[in-house]
């Protein structure tokens, strides 16, 4: 068995089939990380020991009840890596922070609890942008991640980790989450599959908040079925997070009634391609991709959402004001467990600290990376008194045109089709200088955060070189046409 060619689909066969243990199977994926992950950085932290555990246990209960737990429990058994910025109870949680390094938490994230009841194994916590500030995991307090594509490249970001564990085989399927395209972009940057739900889909209770009108969980796998399989296990109401929402999804999410499919109609934003510094490999491949269902019978249609242009700037004042409100509670006092041999000398700063003040601002100084305290400082800047009109208010106007520009437009068509990310993978080290071309990475996956919409990441066939994906953009609650379609893709030549 080679675990490279799995996917959660396959794995379930092979099970049912009894071509291979549980415990065998887990056991040759934590050896292929001990291989690979020392290249790719992919894992923060594992967690051997309960994964085998687990596995263990799944073999036991696989004897006894065998098919029917397969059948019922599609998640049962399947090996999961986790963004580092949400919790599993009982173990660390650092968000890519030096802030948070030696946080264990204390409680399960709701999607944590819901996989764990479906039977998933979790085998460690991916790297991450520091409090998923990033598009690239350069941004991470620890270490760097790399494309299993090229080395010398970026996976992309912030839930690099999470899209790397993917596509480098060592997981089946992997969690992250999406402000501004951090699900979606290291997706398509890795040739992985990657949905970011409709904005209160999942619960995001025991998720390390970012900006909480953004923020949305969502899975990572090989297939978009695979994504759909996990899409539908974690997704729900919450009594923990009120705005999550009580949506009943069908059957249909895993498996597409086709028939109903090709009666979508695709629109095609003209806003979305003529960009400049869109590279050719990625305007020839969401070519390919529109060429391929107008041949299938779709109708495809071009749309405008005319006020993409300030969907950036935009974001990067709602972003920093929420983000600076959030990362209020990180003061390196609480989550923190103090000691005398903290990487931040707590015991050091805390004796030397003059007054309260004093210990905050060493304590802050020290904890946050770049990233995070110039989007503290823009946010506190957009939220003050002074300012406030002029920037934060505005910006929320702003979002509203840009909702209604997909309202508009979803009243022509019933899923939008664009890029994901204006290049492929860009080398390590090339954008880290410049926050603002780093900042247009996400020019297409941002507006889809803004209005809470449903985006999924799919990779172009027939690519040579490094991955393009592209998007589907769906309307609210709708992520069974998107899938649908994109599975529609992935079957069909
Ligand atoms: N890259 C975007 C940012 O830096 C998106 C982040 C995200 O989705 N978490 O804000």
């Amino acid at each position: 068995m080679n675990v490279k060619d799995f996917t959660i689909e396959k794995y379930h066969k092979g099970l049912l089939n009894k071509e291979f243990t549980v415990a065998s199977f887990i056991e040759e994926i934590f050896n292929l990380i001990e291989s690979e992950d020392s290249r790719l950085g992919a894992y923060l932290s594992l967690m051997k020991i309960s994964a085998l555990d687990e596995a263990k246990k799944a073999d036991e209960v696989l004897a006894i009840r065998g098919a029917d737990v397969l059948n019922s429990q599609p998640m049962f058994a399947v090996p999961m890596a986790i963004k580092d910025n949400i919790l599993i109870k009982g173990h660390r949680a650092t968000a890519g922070s030096k802030l948070l390094e030696n946080y264990i938490a204390s409680y399960d994230a709701t999607v944590i609890r819901k996989l764990k009841s479906a039977g998933a194994i979790f085998l460690g916590k991916t790297n991450m942008d520091e409090f998923a500030m990033g598009s690239s995991t350069e941004n991470s307090a620890y270490q760097k991640t790399r494309n299993p594509y090229d080395l010398e490249r970026v996976p992309g970001g912030s839930s690099g980790g999470s899209a790397v564990a993917v596509a480098g085989h060592m997981a089946l399927g992997s969690l992250g989450t999406d402000t501004g395209g951090s699900i979606r972009q290291p997706a398509s940057l890795c040739g992985a599959v990657g949905l970011k739900p409709t904005y209160g889909a999942v619960s995001r209770f025991g998720a390390i908040a970012l900006a909480s009108s953004l923020d949305q969980i969502g899975p990572f796998a090989k297939t978009v079925k695979d994504v759909a399989t996990i899409f539908k296990t974690i997704s729900g109401i919450d009594k923990n997070d009120g705005t999550s929402q009580d949506i009943k999804y069908g059957e249909d999410l895993i498996n597409p009634d086709f028939e109903k499919i090709k009666k979508l109609k695709i629109g095609i934003p003209k806003e979305y391609f003529n960009l400049e510094g869109m590279d050719e490999v990625t305007k020839q491949g969401i070519n390919s991709v529109i060429d391929f269902y107008k041949k299938s019978g779709f109708e495809v249609k071009e749309v405008s959402l005319p006020n993409t242009k300030y969907a950036l700037s935009c974001y990067y004042i709602i972003l920093p004001a929420e983000a600076s409100s959030n990362l209020a509670r990180f003061d390196g006092i609480r989550y923190a467990k103090v000691g005398p041999s903290t990487p931040l000398g707590v015991n050091e700063i805390r004796s030397n600290a003059k007054n309260l003040l004093d210990l905050y601002v060493k304590n802050k100084t020290q904890g946050f990376g770049d990233e995070p305290k110039r989007r503290i400082i823009l946010g506190t800047y957009v939220l003050s008194s002074g300012y406030y009109d002029a920037y934060y208010s505005k910006a929320q106007k702003v979002r509203s045109l840009v909702k209604k520009d997909f309202t508009d437009a979803f009243k022509e068509v019933d899923v939008i089709l664009t890029p994901v990310s204006p290049t492929v993978a860009f080398k390590i080290g090339e954008k880290s200088a410049d926050p603002l071309a780093m900042y247009l990475s996400d020019i297409f996956t941002i507006p889809v955060n803004l209005a809470g919409l449903p985006g999924i990441s799919i990779p172009v066939k027939g690519i040579n070189g490094l991955p393009v994906g592209f998007q589907l953009i769906g309307k609210s609650f709708r992520e069974a046409d998107i899938l649908g379609l994109g599975q529609y893709y992935e079957k069909n030549d």
